[in-house]
């Protein structure tokens, strides 16, 4: 288990974000055309990684969220916004925030992360600061694409992804593992 997600990224809050960029049309970050933006900071050090320079918590530029907002509401071509990093769950809280804007607009949600799904959900339960962000986040992501890129498993065929660990899930699988964590849960504490 990594070190968990602190909101830390220099002063980012609910209006700005540490970003290393934007792309204002992509056609490679999900479905359809996308407005991606890359956050700044990540802590996984996976080997092959090819943002390094995206690692950096201190590095990147301050973006405006309402900013950000107002570009992506003037593009009606868009189908959503993209989330990609560096680690997005880092800044959860300006994220989850600009999430919910765009879900308002009618538009979806994509986001990745170095974290699976699990540690996410372990993050929720175990930090009462940035926990209710990643809920709120997760809430109002449509498609999380979780987990570490594992250079021994990079494949160049799989949809929105580089390694077959990584898997694209929506809002119904996310709630059946959450289900299933649940009672595995229930049965380890009820044991007799
Ligand atoms: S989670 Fe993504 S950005 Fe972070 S080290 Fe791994 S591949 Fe690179």
């Amino acid at each position: 288990m990594p070190s968990a997600p602190k909101n830390r990224i220099g002063s980012s809050t609910v209006h700005s974000l540490r970003i290393s960029g934007i792309v204002e049309e992509s056609c490679v970050d999900g479905p359809g055309l996308r407005y991606t933006v890359f956050t700044q900071g990540c802590r996984r050090n996976c080997k092959g990684c090819h943002n390094h320079a995206t690692h950096d918590e201190d590095g990147g530029y301050f973006a405006d969220v309402q900013s950000i907002l107002t570009q992506f509401a003037g593009n009606p071509l868009l189908a959503g916004i993209t989330f990609s990093g560096g680690e997005p769950f880092l800044q959860a809280v300006p994220l989850a925030f600009l999430a919910e804007q765009i879900k308002a607009l009618g538009k979806n949600v994509f986001t990745y992360s170095g974290y699976t799904f699990e540690e996410l959900l372990r993050l929720i339960n175990t930090d009462s600061v940035l926990g209710p962000a990643v809920e709120k986040l997760l809430f109002f992501t449509d498609t999380l694409v979780d987990g570490p890129y594992i250079e021994e498993q990079r494949d160049l065929t799989l949809l929105f992804r580089g390694s077959s660990n990584q898997r694209l899930l929506d809002k119904s699988e996310r709630e059946r593992i959450r289900a299933s964590i649940c009672l595995v849960d229930f049965y380890a504490h009820n044991a007799y």
